[in-house]
């Protein structure tokens, strides 16, 4: 281990100045360090832990190289030239706003509302999708290598070192729970498609907030030995909720959570977890691809409504009453809002509802107008101006600050793409 005001030499020239320990695992430690006036994290390898040294810096240079495929991914900058201590690297820290994922996973960190948690995992989603179009997988996806923004779903991605081509095994074993079986089973190296399977352990964690895996038969082990998690994670995999059966569910007061959510999931995000852990448990190829999970995400984002006590849901997923009505757990029944049909997405117009682009940007938000706060507008948050016609054929625009009214008959041009406002939904 180092210690404050130990220096590190950089292959690039110049001393990294250790200022504080930020934090050690396994495979070595990482530190706050000070190099040529500005701090970054220095992660330093246990170089005797690591199966293959030479490979594994070897890896570390070409992603120094090469950069990041996305934002998301905490990439190494700099390598530290090989010292007594080993050899490390340098990256960005992680500002303090960011959360690590396991401590919004165990509810230490409350997200802001849906639209931050479907975000996140938008997030997460096209992240992946952008390292796999690059030709490399993660090959080590669990809930100690994100940071979340609980404000709104910005999601950093650090453990980076482990990132490899195809093909290519660094020897990393992965965290039980997110590798996919077939690694468990010892059977095969991280690729594209046991990435895809944790990806998918990693978005039910996020929505449901429990373990897809564990439930009434698992708990029957009365300590999870790690032949009782190789069988439950590998060889006997049961998904909690698998339609043909019944003999893993949730266990009432044990996993309240994966209870009260799976509830309220649109059904076509169930029917995505439940292909993912039945047939893409053992049939890799099943395994849903970071588009088809894109997609749903986004239709996902789509469906969060509200009701005046401030309670968001999913509409595929709420009560409705005889007329139609949506029951909120509050007791209120409220008339399903507008709806935008923008391009391929179709967002409900509440009180507070957000427009977002394909960056995941917010570019609009239904506000009440100040003078007559019965109407709502859809205020202009991005940089260009839109135009748009009043259901009486009245054509107006819309300045970036301002808004269009929501009226049923709107229609309206965002960034080149048509949309109109109306009630179905
Ligand atoms: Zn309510």
């Amino acid at each position: 281990m180092m210690k404050v005001g130990d220096r590190v030499p950089l292959e690039l020239g110049g001393e990294a100045e250790i200022t504080q320990l930020l934090g050690q695992g396994g495979q070595g430690a990482v530190y706050r360090a000070s190099y040529r006036g500005r701090d970054y994290a220095l992660k330093m390898y246990f170089t005797k832990k690591l199966k293959n040294p030479a490979m594994f810096r070897e890896n570390l240079q070409r992603l120094c190289e090469d950069g990041s495929s996305s934002p998301a991914f905490v990439m190494p900058l700099m390598m530290t030239a090989d010292t007594s201590e080993g050899f490390g690297f340098l990256m960005e820290l992680i500002p303090p706003e960011y959360a690590p994922f396991s401590d919004i996973l165990n509810a230490r960190v409350k997200f802001s509302g849906l639209y931050s948690i479907v975000n996140a995992a938008i997030k997460i989603t096209s992240a992946f999708r952008e390292l796999h179009n690059s030709g490399r997988s993660y090959q080590d996806l669990n809930d100690g290598g994100f940071f979340i923004r609980p404000t709104d779903g910005d999601v950093l991605i650090c453990d980076c070192d482990n990132i490899a081509p195809y093909g290519e095994n660094l020897g990393i074993a992965g965290k039980p729970g997110y590798m996919a079986p077939e690694i468990v089973r010892g059977e095969k190296a991280p690729d594209k498609l046991t990435d895809r399977y944790s990806l998918a352990v990693v978005l039910f964690r996020l929505l449901l907030r429990g373990d897809p895996l564990e439930g009434g038969r698992v708990l029957k082990s009365v300590c999870l030995t790690e032949d009782a998690e190789r069988r439950h994670y590998g060889y006997e995999p049961m998904f909690v909720y698998d339609p043909s059966d019944d003999s893993n569910r949730p266990v009432r007061g044990v996993h309240n959570n994966i209870i009260k959510f799976w509830r309220i999931m649109p059904d076509y995000i169930r029917d995505a977890f439940t292909v993912s852990f039945t047939d893409g448990l053992f049939q890799p190829e099943k395994r849903l691809i970071e588009k088809q999970w894109l997609d749903i995400l986004v239709r996902m984002r789509g469906d969060i409504c509200a009701c005046t006590c401030g309670a968001q849901g999913f509409i595929s997923g709420s009560e409705r009453d005889p007329d139609g009505k949506v029951v909120c757990p509050c007791g209120t029944h409220y008339q399903p809002p507008l709806a935008l049909h923008l391009g391929k997405q179709r967002i409900l117009l509440f009180d507070g509802a957000k427009l977002f682009n394909d960056d995941v940007e917010c570019i609009g938000e239904v506000v009440r107008n100040k003078v007559n706060p019965g109407l709502f507008g859809l205020k202009n948050l991005s940089g260009e101006a839109w135009s748009f016609t009043l259901p009486n054929g009245q054509e107006k625009t819309a300045a970036p600050g301002s808004a269009v009214p929501v009226f049923n008959g709107t229609r309206l041009d965002i960034g080149g793409v048509p949309g109109e406002i109306n009630g179905e939904i």
